[in-house]
């Protein structure tokens, strides 16, 4: 818990900023926290993609040892959050394994890890999907995003000096129209909804042929756009993946764990590589890759396993979502609804 009168570092400098906003014209209405918070860096710095992949290669063992995959409902996924809410317990969170219906009488869990700091009446919240199809392992969707969040879960440690509480869940059933994310927000009171700042959700950081891509606030319709607010999440994971080296491409929700969210009214980013759709040449001569291939040629195939993750995209996002999570969990002001 932050001491009351002892403004975050990162705090002090981002309130200077907003009483400049007050006295010109211009300023965003939902600004963002600045990008070089020596204390946001200080907590992104430590975090990186080898970590990660060091949780990815345990995923592709549980898969290895349940059948081939951890499809919600089945071993590998039992055991995926069996060792996912023991890594979070053994670095100190609070952790919990809410339950979502799936079939009348029949339940599953999720797994959800809370910082003890921080305002929990402003939670900085992000999320992967910690089940796979039936067809293979998941490795990249979304082991992947499973790997960078507790890459970051665990460099943050559970009790960081930030203003707002950073919350960490792990999905189950997204690929059972997502009954595990869409079960968690239904199951929140309306306060404990309001106590959600902002969500980001990571699905798929690491397709071979992968492109740069970020979603909120780009798009015609609430739905493919997010909330108001969304466009804030968005510009500061841009911004934290452009200090990596690249220029990612904003566009629309396509409908993943983010729905229910959005569906809420709670501002929403999005982190993803692309499954099936094709690289195009423009895409291709900025990130490189093959044009006119597929993002994940093993997308939802048997071959999604670790050696189809793209070390360097992995290591890119994790990075830039430590960034993020940082920066908006040391910003005294968040995105508005
Ligand atoms: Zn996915």
């Amino acid at each position: 818990m932050t001491p009351p009168g002892s403004m975050p570092r990162g705090a002090r400098a981002w309130a200077s900023v907003a009483a400049a906003c007050l006295l010109f014209t211009g300023c965003a209405a939902s600004p963002a926290p600045p990008p070089d918070d020596p204390t946001a860096r200080q907590l992104a710095g430590r975090v990186s993609g080898a970590g990660a992949l060091v949780r990815l290669q345990v995923l592709q063992r549980i898969a290895d040892g349940s059948g081939g995959d951890r499809a919600a409902g089945g071993t590998g996924y039992e055991r995926s959050v069996d060792h996912v809410a023991g890594v979070l317990r053994d670095a100190g969170y609070e952790v919990t394994t809410p339950t979502y219906e799936v079939a009348p009488g029949r339940v599953l869990r999720n797994v959800v890890a809370q910082t003890r700091t921080g305002d929990p009446a402003t939670v900085v919240m992000a999320g992967a999907h910690l089940d796979s199809v039936e067809d293979g392992p998941g490795l990249n969707d979304d082991g992947s995003g499973v790997a960078a969040l507790l890459e970051i879960a665990e460099r943050l440690g559970p009790a960081p000096n930030v203003a707002h509480a950073v919350r960490f869940a792990f999905w189950g059933s997204e690929e059972d129209e997502l009954q595990g994310s869409t079960g968690y927000v239904r199951g929140l009171s309306e306060p404990e909804r309001a106590s959600i700042a902002l969500y980001l959700n990571l699905d798929m950081l690491a397709s071979p042929n992968g492109g740069y891509f970020v979603q909120g606030g780009q798009g015609l319709r609430q739905a493919r756009s997010g909330p108001p607010g969304s466009e804030t999440v968005a510009r500061v994971l841009t911004e934290e993946l452009a200090a990596t080296g690249v220029v990612a491409e904003t566009i629309p929700f396509t409908g993943d764990d983010e729905s229910a969210f959005v569906e809420a009214g709670i501002p929403t980013g999005g982190a993803v590589t692309g499954d099936e759709d094709v690289k195009t040449a423009d895409q291709a001569r900025a990130w490189g890759g093959r044009a006119d291939a597929v993002f994940d040629g093993c997308y939802h195939r048997s071959c999604d396993r670790l050696e189809n993750v793209n070390r360097t995209s992995l290591d890119r996002y994790t990075r830039a979502v430590g960034g993020t999570v940082a920066r908006f969990a040391l910003a005294p002001s968040l995105p508005a609804r």
